[in-house]
């Protein structure tokens, strides 16, 4: 096993990684921006070292930094986390080069899946169902993308091979629109992700979000933990998630698991990571890979009882992995709020000091979150601050446990998120289960 891994990250994730090195007795390094010096885990690590100013590229972005403290430290692992450098393949290759382990796939598997294009192209190869649209990226004849559009069919989407956060997109409705906005998102790509590529997809009028999660080892080992469903999104952000999926039938979820772990057993993935599906009628269409734990991790962990975080770090000591197929029993239903430091009717970041705290509790409860009472959140991250999970028998007796819980929570001082997740819990639709992507921002009145 590991015996020293550096965080690289802040917050509840870099607070969740730490408590799965705790327990299986691995050393921790936590890093830290000046604007930092606060958070739970800083002060939990063994050790920490401050690795610059408060604003990310400083700081959680600064690779020189971040390998440099891996060095003084003596650690043997960087765990990346999720965000910041998570899917940077040169950070990867940095930290290899450099004589570490990085916690997560091959450099060459996150850059493969980092570019849209060519990870539409290694699944169609792989036989994982995609979205119709275009067999690679466009090319500059008006004509043959004109003929591609109306064999598409409208409405179509244009999307940057290299986008990512919901950025880079364009949904097109009308052939006489096409030709602009290929133009358009082309010129957007370059300037945002210093790549011009684009690709055509069918856009699927009332798609839900459904994601696979896997694990696999290095000894040629995978397997898949069951779907996600994260339809519940407010500018393409998640903010409620929940498995298992709502109608998703035990021979579907086979059915799709098995090519997701075929899929990463032909490009010898290793690690956790997940296959993001739109969802339609009944069907999946691949839409991208994470390389990476995901912030909604938990509920896969609830309804399997299996701890990711813990197998990320044996897989990166080339131990295998502990379960097959068979032992992964799913129990009852999860579902996970994410809790912003926002206000719940502009959206706006509420950065603060927290002067009073009380968090929910109780049988299938759970709280991942690095604050405390008196802790300050700062003004210059993701304004997350932390996630609360129940987890019950069925759905209903989920959503009554969260509603429930979202009672008790009492975080003064900050505005955050807590009213909306209320309103869901009572909302009709979410209550039915299977609402589509759109739902959310139809429901706040944003289209
Ligand atoms: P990103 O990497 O920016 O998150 P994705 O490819 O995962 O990009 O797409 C983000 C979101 O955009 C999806 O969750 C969905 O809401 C919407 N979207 C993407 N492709 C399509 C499509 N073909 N049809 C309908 N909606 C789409």
């Amino acid at each position: 096993m590991l015996n020293k891994v550096l965080i690289a990250n802040r917050g509840e994730i870099a607070l969740r990684i730490l408590r799965a090195c705790r327990e299986l007795d691995i050393q921790t390094v936590a890093v830290h921006s000046t604007a930092d010096r606060d958070l739970k885990h800083v002060r939990l690590a063994d050790e920490s070292v401050c690795i610059g100013g408060p604003r990310s590229n400083e700081s959680y972005l600064n690779i020189p930094a971040i390998i440099a403290a891996a060095e003084v430290t003596d650690s043997v692992a960087i765990h990346p986390g999720y965000g910041f450098l998570s899917e940077n393949a040169d950070f990867a290759e940095r930290v290899e080069q450099s004589g570490f382990i990085f916690i997560g796939p091959t450099p060459e598997n996150i850059r493969m899946m980092g570019d849209k294009v060519t990870a539409k192209e290694t699944m169609r190869a792989a036989n994982v169902p995609c979205v119709p649209g275009s067999d690679g990226a466009l090319g500059d004849d008006p004509d043959e993308n004109l003929r591609l559009g109306r064999e598409v069919g409208y409405p179509v989407i244009i999307k940057a091979a290299g986008g990512g956060g919901g950025r880079g997109m364009r949904v097109v409705h009308t052939e006489a629109a096409l030709l602009h906005a290929i133009e358009m998102t082309r010129s957007e790509a370059q300037a945002a992700f210093n790549n011009p590529q684009v690709y055509m997809e069918k856009f699927l009028e009332h798609p839900r979000h459904v994601e696979i999660q896997i694990l696999a080892d290095t000894h040629g080992n995978a397997i898949y933990l069951g779907e996600r469903d994260c339809s519940m999104q407010r500018r393409h952000q998640k903010i409620i998630e929940e498995a298992p999926a709502p109608g998703v039938t035990p021979e579907q979820r086979a059915e799709i698991g098995a090519v997701c772990v075929a899929a990463c057993q032909r490009m010898g993935y290793r690690g956790a990571g997940t296959f993001e599906f739109l969802y339609e009628n009944g069907n999946f269409y691949f839409i991208e890979m994470n390389t990476r734990l995901q912030v909604e991790h938990t509920i896969t962990e609830m309804i399997t009882g299996i701890d990711l975080v813990r197998q990320q770090l044996r897989i990166a000591s080339g131990l295998p992995l502990e379960i097959t197929q068979d032992q992964v029993r799913l129990t009852g239903h999860s579902i996970e709020c994410r809790i912003n430091a926002e206000d719940p009717n502009t959206f706006l970041p509420s950065p603060g000091k927290i002067t009073n705290l009380h968090f929910a509790g109780g049988n299938g409860v759970r709280i991942d979150s690095h604050i405390y009472n008196g802790y300050s959140v700062p003004p210059y991250y993701d304004s997350m601050i932390g996630k609360l999970i129940t987890h019950a028998d069925t759905r209903e007796q989920a959503i009554r446990r969260m509603a429930g819980a979202l009672d008790e929570m009492m975080i003064d001082g900050i505005k955050t998120n807590i009213p909306l997740h209320r309103e869901m819990m009572a909302d009709q639709a979410f209550i039915e289960g299977g609402t589509d992507i759109h739902y959310l921002q139809k429901k706040l009145g944003l289209n």
